[in-house]
């Protein structure tokens, strides 16, 4: 398989650095072709502005959306967005990886995404009318390949459990599998995440390179999350809401979306 690692830290001899390093050694022995984007080394340009839409008149009012959609249809994006939109349609598995800060992904990562995910790319895929809400949440561009986050975290796996002070990590990370990675149709593996890495030890360091090896082992058959797909029937349309009955009967929020043994879906 190909596949793609957009990387997201500072420092060469960082901890997520090794952790890629044994990421990458794992996939190529499994006879992978791997490219990684390493956004800091690249000095990615993490923010939308008008710079990336150079076809647009001086002094015309940027809106993001058209102008991102015209300059995609246009294929008049700039070279580094194209370059990430062609390993994206390369890469059969994409993988995130990133440090967690202030409980989400640093800011470059983020910005990669508002710019690498165009209109007409990631979003605004397919018919938009009253009886089809267009081509998302399993379905669009990048629908049939796999994807999945690894993150180191400075708080402990505890903080991050169900009755954890943080918040539940899947929780946390909803937006991003969810809202980034199962919107223009990844299915989304369960995320590596390794806890409390401050001062992680030469042991503890042996032990999270041995379970991300063995994740990068299992990268073609663990099933992902169950995530429900909006054209599958679950959910009404126009509205997106999940139809009356459907869900665990205690199920709120993030939790609804995913399929958990349930009776009558796809
Ligand atoms: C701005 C910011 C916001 C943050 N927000 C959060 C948050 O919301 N929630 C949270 O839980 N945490 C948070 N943290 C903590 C953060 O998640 C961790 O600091 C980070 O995950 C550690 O990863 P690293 O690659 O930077 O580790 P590094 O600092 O590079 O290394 C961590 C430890 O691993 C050791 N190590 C062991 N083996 C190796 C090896 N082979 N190579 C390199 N190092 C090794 C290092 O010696 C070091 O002690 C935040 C940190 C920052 C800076």
């Amino acid at each position: 398989m190909n596949v793609l690692i957009v990387f997201a830290h500072p420092e060469p001899h960082s901890l997520n650095a090794a952790l890629r390093d044994a990421a990458v050694e794992e996939l190529k022995a499994q006879g992978h072709v791997v490219q990684v984007s390493d956004l800091y080394a690249m000095n990615w340009k993490s923010e939308v502005d008008r710079a990336d839409f150079p076809d647009r008149a001086a002094g015309e009012r940027l809106k993001i959306a058209p102008a991102s959609g015209a300059a995609f249809a246009a294929d008049a994006l700039t070279d580094d967005v194209k370059a990430e939109q062609d390993k994206l349609l390369w890469a059969d598995v994409l993988i995130l990886q990133f440090p967690l800060w202030w409980f989400t992904m640093p800011a470059i990562l983020k910005g990669w995404v508002d710019r690498v995910y165009a209109y007409g790319f990631a979003y605004g895929v397919g018919e938009h009318s009253d009886s089809r809400w267009g081509d998302r949440y399993g379905e669009g561009t990048l629908a049939g390949k796999r994807a999945m986050l690894v993150v180191t975290a400075g708080g402990w796996e505890q903080h991050y459990s169900p009755r954890g002070i943080n918040g539940p990590i899947d929780d946390l990370l909803f937006p991003i599998h969810h809202g980034i990675l199962h919107y223009p149709g990844y299915d989304v593996l369960p995320p590596f995440v390794t806890y409390r890495v401050d001062r992680l030890d030469a042991a503890g360091f042996a032990q999270a390179a041995d379970r991300l090896r063995a994740r990068m082992r299992t990268l073609e058959t663990t099933p992902p999350i169950p995530f429900r797909r909006q054209n599958g029937g679950d959910y009404l349309i126009p509205s997106c809401e999940l139809r009356p009955g459907l869900g665990a009967p205690a199920a709120t929020g993030f939790a609804l979306h995913q399929r958990e043994n349930e009776a009558g879906t796809a």
